[in-house]
């Protein structure tokens, strides 16, 4: 007898944890559990489709996915199909590695109006969350506004931004890339609150705005006459200085020298979202989850815990260390016996048999994938 963790929701945490309590306890039993028929959380559904060397992290995800003692329990979601209270007498150990991405609002007037989007159900959209199959009416949409500086404010204005040729090798679902394409975008704002120097985007993807092929990056070179805060640590100090080259080099191309201008503009903290100014809104500014029980034997790991900050490497170390909690509280205890708690409705079998029909289905178009984005298709498939 061995003793058995539940780990709730199938994202890089949930991953990483796993993987750290095998390290140290080969021998558990460990059953990942996701509200979808599909695992890999935000890496599936969040980071944006053209960045596909982002996504090849789940290659080492499909490894432990195939370790014997390692069941994936899709289409199961945690306060729906199983109480939390059921789940925590079923096993011994519950980690908690749900997430959070309930778009945050900004709290101005306008805000509710239906061309204002939060970041998420956008992001969802292009990636073909079942949930959000549902995108903006673009095909009137000339001027957007990115609300937001970080990297997540990039991925949206670069996807917009890309042209067809350019998100060939994408798995953005064909639905949004065709009304992207349809769109009459002229120019699309990248809006901060604050100044460039504390704009929280990498260089990586600050440059990339800069070798589009159908849209030219643009600054106001006044607002870039600023430096990177010296009491910065040295690290962030460095990406902030890159970021300022960046952009003072977008601030010496030409508005309009290609079909699309992608604006970046600093300290406009938005008072309210005027209809005339813009045809759709996308607000990037953050992140905020459900509730879930605390408590003797729950352990919280990744964004579910920190909160929504920190890339998919950041998860790491910090499902690792938590890995390390959940088995200390293990050693004091024998494992529970009594019946398999799970209601097993899509298991890994199930998964491959979806991944197998999207990359099918995208190797006839030349792509990595079209993903299934309808609850029956995907669960009808996954039955075989
Ligand atoms: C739009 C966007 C783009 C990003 N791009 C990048 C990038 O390019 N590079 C990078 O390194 N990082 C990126 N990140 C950050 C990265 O995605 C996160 O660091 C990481 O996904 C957090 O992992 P997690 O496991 O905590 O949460 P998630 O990845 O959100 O996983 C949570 C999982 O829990 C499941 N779940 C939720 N509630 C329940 C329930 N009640 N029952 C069962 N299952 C449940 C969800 O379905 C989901 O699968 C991006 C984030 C966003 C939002």
């Amino acid at each position: 007898m061995t003793h058995r963790v539940a780990i709730v929701g199938a994202g890089p945490s949930g991953f990483y944890a796993a993987d750290g309590l095998l390290r140290t306890r080969p021998d558990l039993r460990i059953d990942l559990i996701d509200r979808l028929p599909t695992p890999f959380g935000l890496v599936r559904a969040g980071v944006a489709p053209d960045h596909q060397g982002t996504k090849a992290i789940v290659r080492q995800f499909e490894r432990l996915l195939a370790q014997p003692d390692v069941r994936f329990a899709g289409n199961v979601e945690i306060g729906r199909d199983l109480s939390w209270e059921e789940l925590q007498a079923g096993y011994d150990a519950v980690i908690v590695a749900t997430g959070m991405v309930i778009d945050r609002k900004l709290g101005v007037p306008g805000e509710e109006l239906p061309f204002v989007w939060g970041s998420w159900r956008f992001v969802a959209w292009l990636n073909g969350h079942p949930d959000f199959r549902q995108g903006p009416d673009l095909s009137a949409v000339k001027r957007v506004a990115v609300i937001g500086n970080g990297n997540v404010a990039l991925d949206v204005a670069r996807v917009l931004a890309k042209s067809v040729d350019e998100m060939t090798k994408s798995d953005i679902v064909p639905e949004a890339g065709a009304a992207i394409a349809a769109a009459p975008l002229t120019d699309i704002y990248v809006i901060g609150r604050r100044g460039p120097e504390h704009a929280s985007f990498t260089g990586n993807e600050l440059a990339e705005m800069g070798r589009l092929s159908r849209a030219v990056a643009v600054a106001d070179p006044a607002a870039l006459a600023v430096e990177a805060p010296a009491h910065d640590p040295t690290l962030e100090r460095l990406r902030k200085v890159k970021n300022l080259e960046i952009l003072k080099g977008f601030a010496r191309n030409v508005p309009g020298g290609k079909p699309i201008t992608v604006h970046f503009v600093f300290n406009q903290p938005t008072a309210a979202i005027d209809p005339d100014e813009f045809d759709l809104v996308v607000t990037c500014i953050g992140y905020c989850g459900v509730e879930f029980p605390k408590g003797e034997g729950v352990f919280p790991v990744g964004w579910a815990k920190r909160g929504p900050t920190g890339t998919i490497p950041t998860n790491r170390a910090d499902s690792h260390g938590v890995a390390q909690q959940v088995i200390a509280w293990l050693k004091e205890r024998d494992p529970k016996s009594g019946p398999d708690p799970l209601p097993l409705s899509v298991d890994v079998a199930g998964w491959h048999r979806i991944d197998k029909a999207e990359v099918a289905a995208g190797a006839k178009l030349g792509r990595p994938r079209v993903k299934l984005t309808d609850w029956k298709a995907l669960l009808d498939t996954a039955e075989g």
